[in-house]
Order: structure tokens, then C-alpha cells, then sequence
């Protein structure tokens, strides 16, 4: 839908720049052609024309065109047509240099080219009207001309952009605040272009080098400074995104928070992140146009595809365009990555993971950009590893370190979790088992407490394999356990504890007896007595159901002598 718009304004567009431009430089060809040339002047004017217009001065992100420096003084000496014709060699030239980046450049090419031809035309025309006169050196006159020529250009300038805003609705605040800049700008710059004129008129080529010189060295020196601006504001940034990644909990926040900030600090389009592990390079997240995507893509070994060969010379890298890395790319690759930055994130000297980030632009990454990256990466390397102990420590928490099930404390939690479920009715019922072995101090006794041990962690699995799905195993204590069953009735929790009673009665523990070098194993039986209480049927609370299964327990399955399931009665 947007695509067959946009092929229909640019077919109007060009319709538009076909019968204006073309036509209107050969009109000027033939009425304002300068009578005499000096071809290496010409050439001088069309080079440093075009090297202006390639590297524009950038000031807070925008890029300023000053290319009335070396226009002005051009049309003074040699008239309009000869301005016209270096102003559309030189956009033709920016045309050629990101043609592929951007499907929007053909259309944004005849635009431009059509506007500078009417302000060219436009401002002339005023230049001459106010008596201006091409190769006069009158001083007074000239300065009135070329001022009321700067003005036409750059009030027609704003009128059109505002034109241009309105039929296609583009946000204004970006292009006033330009206009702004650029218009004083261009007024700023006039001293200097009719300095270079006059030189010209009375010095001849050597003023080229005098003014030419300072005029780019202050190009360079502000484009560096820029540059030094950029990577400050990005250190700051950084640093920022450190410690937001220092706040994650977990490994997939501190990995999807890290993804989205680098893509959102250098703007681009792709960036995956491999895991590294066992010599296997795996992609655990993709985001791509500021989506995370679920993408396929069989793991690599070292050496193996762009990042494996990251991973291979762990040496980070930036490509600045397809033809650099294609040769290299295995797998999943879209066909609109461009520059790529790749690099490896390490951890005490181990690397960890791949970073590796693309935009569909060319030359779209600095080299200051991977200097914040790398320190993006460190940040990151410790948010893991913090995020990962965190984890670690909570999952400790919540466990029995001779069991391995979960504990009292996370039981009661979760057993909280489950009533607040039932009692807003996302599950219809809930019951709990609480189990204890039978006369366990005796096996202590007779197998020793070691052994006593092995019987409770193997009895841990028997319980966890019999676990149903959603419910939850937990050794209250001792010898006890509890199970919580979300969704089962008291006579399916009755059901499942009887069948569990028999398991247990029917499991062999095999425990390692003697202390010589060859142990004696034996195998031993237990048995086990359960209560069993419900909600809703005996209590909708959690403390009463606990109270209720352990009397059960208690009171009816052991007093009425072991070995089987009661359940509560009111
Ligand atoms: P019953 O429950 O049938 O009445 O008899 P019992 O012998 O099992 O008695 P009770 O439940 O009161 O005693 C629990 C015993 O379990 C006490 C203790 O020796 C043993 N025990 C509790 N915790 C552990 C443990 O972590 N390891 C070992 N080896 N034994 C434990
Ligand atoms: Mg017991
Ligand atoms: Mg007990």
C-alpha cells in the first residue's frame, strides 16, 4: 500500500523535475552561458562544491549545507548558468554515494534537485532586479545584491519546505528548527563568499588556497569535535544503560533489556545475540526492527559463520557493508543487513557470547561506536553473572539442601498461591497430602543415619515422579512431605494417595552398608501413612487445611496402625 503511493509520487515528481529542469538549463545554456571561462577555475568551483555538499557540517545531529561559500562567488563570476549546472553535478554526486541505502533517494534526488533549480533561478532574478550585475566589482551595489539574493534563496527555501510539510503531512518542529540554523547560516556565511569573490577578481587562483584552506580545516576541525560530542553523550549513555542492566533480576531481563538498548543507541535495524557454551555458538535473541523474533538457526562451532568467526580471532569488527562479510555468513542472513558490527563479549578472559549488530545502511558504524559497545558488553558480561547468582541464591533458598525438594518455607507460599487460586475460582478445587514414614527412627537405628538419609533423597524421587502436573512436593520436615493438588477432589486426592501408598511399599532403597572398600548393598522397604484434607469440602483456609491433613495423619492413619491413607473428617 505504501509502497505503490510512493512509486506514484515519485513518478510524479520526476514528471515535475523532467519538464522544469532539463528544459530550464538549456534555456540558461543559452542565455546566461559566460562568454569566457577559466576551465580550472570551473573545476576548482565544481570540486570543493561537491566535497562541501558530501561533508556537511553537523551542529546538535543536523547537517548544515554550506555550499553558498563557494556558489555565490561562482554565479558572481560566471552568472547562472554555470552556478545552476555545479549545484546539480554536486547533488547528482550525493545521489551516487548512498543511491543504495535508501529506496527513498531517487524520489528525495529530483525533489532536491528541482527546489535548488527554482531558488537558483528565483534568487538570481532578485540579484539582478535589485541592479546586481555578474562580474562587477562595485562594492556597495554588489553587498546589496547578493544580501537580497541570500534572502530570496533562503525565505523561498522555508516557504517551500512549509509547502512541501504540508501536502505530506512531515512533522514540523524538525524542519523549522533546521530552517532556523540553516538560514542563519547562510547569512553568516556571505562575508566569506564575497571575500572569496573579491579575492578571485584581484588576487586570481591563489585565493582558492587561502580561503579554501581555512574554510575546510574549520570543516574538519568541527566534524572532530562532533565526533568527540557524539562518543561523550554516548559514554553517558552508557553508563546509564550499565546500571539499568545492574538492576535485572533475571538472565532473559538483563538480555532483552541489553538487546533493546543497543539497538536503540545506534539506531539499527538487526541486532542478535549468540550464547557460547561447550564450544556451540547459539542464538538466544533476535530483535529486528524493533521486534523480538523467534528465528531458527541451527547452533555453530567456532570458525563457523560470521559470528563463529568472531568468536574464532576474538577480535571485534566493524564491516561497512555486504560484499565485506557475505562470503563468510552461514544460516539465517536478511537480505537487507548491510554494515555489521560483530563482537565478543567476554568474562574473566572467557568469552561468553557474540554481539553481533547490523543496520541496512552502509558505512553505518563508527569506530567510537564500538569502543561503547565493548564497554556495553562488560556491563552486560557482569549483569549476567549478577542476575545468574541471584537466581541461583533464590532457587537455593527455596529448596532442601539434603532433598533437593522444595522446603517448608517456599510450601507455604505456594500453598498460600494455591487457596487465593481456588477462592477466586480460577481452580474448582484443592487438596493436600501430608506423608510421613513409618517408624523411621528404627531404620535410623538399625542402617545408621547415613543411610537413613539416602532413603529420604531417593524417596524424594519416588515422590517427584509421581508428581501430577501443577502440583507441587515439598518436604515439610523430618520424615514428612507434603503435596499440594491444585484441581483434584478429596476423593481423587484419597484416589492418588492410596496408589502412592502402594508405590512406596513396593519400592526396593537400596542402601550401602559397612565401612570396608566394597560395601555391602541391601535393599529395604518402608512404608508410608497419609492424610489427606480438601477445600472447599473440609475448609477454605490455608492453616486449616496444614491442621487438617497433619491430624488425619496423625490421629486416624497412624493411630488405626500405619501403612495407610485417612482422610479428614469433620
Ligand atoms: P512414626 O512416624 O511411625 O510414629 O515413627 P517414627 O519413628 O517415624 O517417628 P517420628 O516420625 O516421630 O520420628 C521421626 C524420626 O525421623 C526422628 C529422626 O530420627 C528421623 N529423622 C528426622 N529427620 C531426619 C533426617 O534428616 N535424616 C535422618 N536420617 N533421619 C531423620
Ligand atoms: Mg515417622
Ligand atoms: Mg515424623
Amino acid at each position: 500500500m505504501r509502497k505503490s503511493n510512493f512509486q506514484m509520487s515519485t513518478f510524479k515528481m520526476f514528471s515535475l523535475w523532467l519538464l522544469v529542469v532539463p528544459a530550464g538549463m538549456v534555456y540558461l545554456y543559452l542565455n546566461y552561458r559566460p562568454v569566457e571561462v577559466n576551465w580550472i577555475y570551473l573545476l576548482i568551483f565544481l570540486l570543493f562544491t561537491i566535497v562541501t555538499l558530501n561533508f556537511p557540517i553537523s551542529l546538535n545531529g543536523k547537517p548544515l549545507f554550506l555550499a553558498m561559500w563557494i556558489t555565490i562567488p561562482a554565479f558572481l563570476l560566471y552568472g547562472l548558468f554555470v552556478e545552476t549546472l555545479l549545484m546539480q553535478i554536486a547533488i547528482t554526486t550525493m545521489l551516487v554515494k548512498v543511491s543504495k541505502d535508501n529506496t527513498t533517494r531517487p524520489y528525495r534526488f529530483f525533489m532536491n534537485s528541482l527546489i535548488l533549480f527554482i531558488l537558483s533561478v528565483a534568487a538570481a532574478s532578485v540579484f539582478s532586479f535589485v541592479g546586481g550585475e555578474v562580474g562587477s566589482v562595485e562594492f556597495g551595489p554588489i553587498i546589496l545584491a547578493v544580501f537580497c539574493y541570500q534572502l530570496t534563496h533562503s525565505f523561498l527555501m522555508d516557504f517551500i519546505l512549509r509547502f512541501y510539510k504540508n501536502i505530506s503531512g512531515t512533522k514540523s518542529s524538525y524542519l523549522s528548527k533546521k530552517i532556523v540554523f540553516s538560514k542563519l547560516a547562510g547569512f553568516g556565511i556571505l562575508p566569506f563568499s564575497l571575500t572569496v569573490y573579491f579575492l578571485l577578481q584581484f588576487i586570481g587562483i591563489g585565493s582558492f588556497l587561502l580561503l579554501g584552506v581555512p574554510f575546510f580545516f574549520v570543516t574538519l576541525i568541527l566534524r572532530l569535535y562532533n565526533n568527540s560530542e557524539h562518543f561523550n553523550s554516548s559514554l553517558k549513555n552508557a553508563g546509564e544503560i550499565g546500571h539499568e542492566l545492574s538492576n535485572k533480576m533475571t538472565e532473559k531481563e538483563v538480555i532483552d533489556q541489553f538487546v533493546v538498548d543497543v539497538t536503540k543507541m545506534l539506531g539499527n535495524e538487526y541486532t542478535f545475540l549468540f550464547d557460547y557454551k561447550d564450544g556451540w555458538l547459539e542464538l538466544v535473541r533476535a530483535y529486528e526492527y524493533h521486534r523480538f523474533e523467534d528465528v531458527q538457526f541451527s547452533p555453530m562451532l567456532a570458525g563457523q559463520g560470521l559470528a563463529g568467526t568472531i568468536l574464532k580471532n576474538n577480535k571485534p569488527i566493524i564491516y561497512p557493508n555486504r560484499q565485506e562479510w557475505e562470503s563468510l555468513s552461514v544460516g539465517y542472513t536478511p537480505d537487507d543487513m548491510q554494515s555489521v558490527i560483530c563482537l565478543p563479549i567476554t568474562r574473566n578472559q572467557k568469552v561468553e557470547a557474540v554481539l553481533l549488530v547490523s543496520s541496512v545502511k552502509k558505512n553505518a558504524f563508527k569506530d567510537y561506536q564500538l569502543m561503547i559497545l565493548d564497554i556495553l558488553c562488560s556491563y552486560f558480561a557482569v549483569s549476567i553473572e549478577k542476575a545468574r547468582y541471584v537466581q541461583e541464591t533464590v532457587k537455593k533458598s527455596e529448596r532442601c539442601a539434603l532433598t533437593k525438594l522444595y522446603n517448608y518455607r517456599y510450601m507455604e507460599e505456594r500453598l498460600e498461591y494455591e487457596v487465593r487460586e481456588m477462592n477466586s475460582g480460577n481452580t474448582e478445587s484443592l487438596s493436600v497430602l501430608m506423608l510421613d514414614i513409618d517408624h523411621f527412627k528404627k531404620i535410623n537405628d538399625t542402617y545408621g543415619h547415613e543411610s537413613g538419609n539416602d532413603i529420604l533423597f531417593n524417596l524424594a524421587r519416588v515422590l517427584e515422579e509421581a508428581l501430577p502436573n501443577d502440583a507441587t512436593v515439598a518436604r515439610y520436615g523430618g520424615e514428612e512431605f507434603i503435596y499440594l493438588l491444585p484441581g483434584m477432589t478429596k476423593i481423587e486426592a484419597i484416589q492418588f494417595a492410596e496408589k502412592l501408598r502402594i508405590k512406596i511399599r513396593n519400592t526396593e532403597f537400596i542402601i550401602a552398608q559397612g565401612l570396608g572398600e566394597i560395601p555391602n548393598l541391601e535393599n529395604v522397604t518402608i512404608t508410608v501413612s497419609i492424610g489427606v484434607s480438601s477445600a472447599p469440602e473440609d475448609t477454605d483456609d490455608a492453616k486449616s487445611l496444614l491442621r487438617n491433613a497433619d491430624r488425619s495423619l496423625y490421629l486416624w492413619a497412624k493411630q488405626a496402625g500405619r501403612d495407610r491413607v485417612a482422610s479428614y473428617v469433620k
